[in-house]
């Protein structure tokens, strides 16, 4: 495993996300998780990631519970607070949306910091990051009458917290004003970033403008949640071609090491299998070089048509028709990548009929909400048109 420094420790390379951690029966698979998180502490994984809203608020316990197993030493957890999915109410109480069929109360954002604390099972985070510092929520986030930097930046002092950052899928305006309003205070910022999101959602100039602050970048989102290592077959032969026995996901991986300012480089993971993979690809330093570089740029040209749904599902809680709308999405573009409508109807028929893209009644909750900027709803019925 590859480790760079930071502030006082070395951390490795390579982060384990936990949004997408194996699941039985709808829930988190206690199991196999356990087995991932072994595994990864034992060949030098010591960054985990976790959030307040992954996996409907179980990824937090659970995460926290495996972890313990082990001396607090050895380890560094990451958590969020979720401000992007808070709203201040008239009676000054903080409502969480964040969860299926129910809002959640909380009369500060202490509150919701002791639950974390709790459920976690720690005395102190590690790198505690508010949640999607972005466009809309930059209003909650920068409320001084709710308080929230300022009260974290209180628990960094009792040592509650050892590092403050965000993550952001915010404008780069905004993050550059977020970082200019607390100065000195954030130590990482979390942005997805990879070779697609390079020019799609302009994590070029993020990056430059989270460098020019001069705080390391940590890149979520670093194969695009698995889409990368699933490339359309245009774009897959244009990496088979170059060099046959490399992994989709090496190509992407690679590339991010190769920016000088990238830090931790998270992934999403939801097997032992794609763990061993990533872990792996860290054993040795081996970024693009610039040949390699232009290959990828050729392999984005022809992924451009592809849509670039991450399958963060954060659409499909507020969708009135309960369409599961990544999915459907996915078999949309195997047909724009070439594929038959044969290809996908196996999958098609396994979706009750009331739940196929002809149902979107185009309200438009999920178009506001996709991180991606996604027009679903406009996707969903020219998918539609198509069936
Ligand atoms: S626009 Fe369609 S897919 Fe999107 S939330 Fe509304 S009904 Fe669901
Ligand atoms: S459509 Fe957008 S919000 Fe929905 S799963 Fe895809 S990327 Fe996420």
């Amino acid at each position: 495993m590859q480790y760079l420094k930071f502030h006082e420790w070395e951390l490795s390379r390579l982060g384990l996300g936990t949004m997408r951690l194996p699941e039985k029966d709808g829930r988190i698979d206690y199991d196999r998780t356990a087995e991932m998180i072994d595994y990864a502490l034992k060949h030098g994984i010591n960054y985990f990631d976790t959030a307040y809203r992954y996996h409907n608020g179980e990824s937090e316990s659970v995460v926290g519970e495996i972890l313990n197993r082990y001396p607090r030493d050895t380890w560094h957890l990451v958590d969020k607070f979720p401000g992007h999915m808070l709203s201040k109410e008239a009676d000054g109480r903080l409502a969480f949306h964040g969860f299926p069929g129910r809002t959640d109360y909380f009369d500060s954002a202490a509150d919701l910091f002791e639950i974390q604390i709790k459920k976690c099972g720690v005395d102190y985070f590690d790198i505690y990051f508010l949640h999607n510092v972005n466009d809309t929520s930059v209003e909650f986030y920068a409320d001084d009458s709710i308080g929230v930097v300022e009260y974290l930046f209180e628990q960094k002092k009792l040592g509650r917290i050892k590092h403050l950052g965000f993550s952001s899928h915010g404008s780069p305006e905004t993050i550059d004003k977020f970082l200019t309003k607390y100065e000195g205070v954030f130590d990482e910022v979390q942005i997805q970033i990879n070779y697609l999101d390079w020019t799609l959602q302009d994590a070029e100039t993020k990056y430059e403008v989270i460098t020019r602050h001069g705080i390391p970048v940590v890149s979520m989102e670093s194969i695009r949640g698995g889409a990368l290592a699933r490339l359309p077959e245009g774009a897959a032969k244009i990496l088979k071609d170059a060099e046959p026995d490399r992994t989709q996901a090496s190509w992407a991986l690679r590339w991010l090491i190769a920016l000088p300012n990238i830090g931790v480089v998270l992934s999403g993971m939801s097997s032992l299998e794609q763990l061993k993979e990533n872990i792996e690809l860290f054993d040795e330093y081996n970024p693009l070089d610039e040949e390699e570089i232009r290959i990828v740029e050729s392999a984005v040209a022809a992924l451009q048509e592809r849509i670039p749904c991450t399958a963060c599902r954060y659409c499909t809680e507020g969708c009135p028709m309960g369409l599961n709308i990544p999915q459907l999405i996915e078999y949309y573009n195997q047909l724009k990548a070439g594929g038959s409508l044969w290809d996908i109807m196996g999958g098609m028929n396994q979706i009750e009929k009331d739940k196929w893209p002809a149902a979107c009644i185009e309200c438009g909750a999920c178009r506001s909400i996709c991180p991606q900027g996604i027009n679903v709803p406009q996707v969903l019925k020219d998918f539609a048109a198509q069936l």
